[in-house]
């Protein structure tokens, strides 16, 4: 069923608490932890604790979901010190941009010596 806990998940066993991570935000359906490979100064992950394999299904299952996960983001941003130089916020979405975990998942970046323009 759609949202339901994936048994072969990375970012489902992160919200249950069977892999360790690193957390700097937690509400009753988000969850955000520092990524383990950080390309940026500031790298946080905001997932949703109910399981959607992208940000399209994400945002076609859960409007509210969306939105929420979006406010912790820029709460993220605002902890971390990085809301005023601004962010960047990334979905990957799909095997041929570099998604590799299938668990829906915003990229918080930022930071100094981040570069702020895309190409
Ligand atoms: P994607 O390429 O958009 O799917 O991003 C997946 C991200 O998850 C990558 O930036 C990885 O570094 C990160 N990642 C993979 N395993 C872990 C982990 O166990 N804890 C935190 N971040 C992870």
């Amino acid at each position: 069923m759609a949202g339901e806990p994936q048994p072969d998940c990375l970012f489902c066993k992160i919200v249950a608490g069977e892999i360790p991570s690193t957390q700097v935000r937690e509400t009753e359906t988000t969850l955000a932890f520092r990524d383990i490979s950080p390309q940026a100064p500031v790298h946080v992950l905001v997932v949703p604790k109910a399981h959607y394999p992208d940000a399209a299904a994400l945002a076609e299952a859960d409007a509210e979901l969306t939105a929420q996960l979006l406010r912790e983001a820029a709460a993220v941003a605002a902890d971390e010190g990085i809301a005023d130089k601004g962010y960047r916020l990334v979905f990957n979405t799909g095997e041929g941009v570099g998604q590799t975990v299938f668990h829906v998942h915003c990229h918080v970046l930022g930071g100094e010596g981040i570069a702020m323009r895309l190409g």
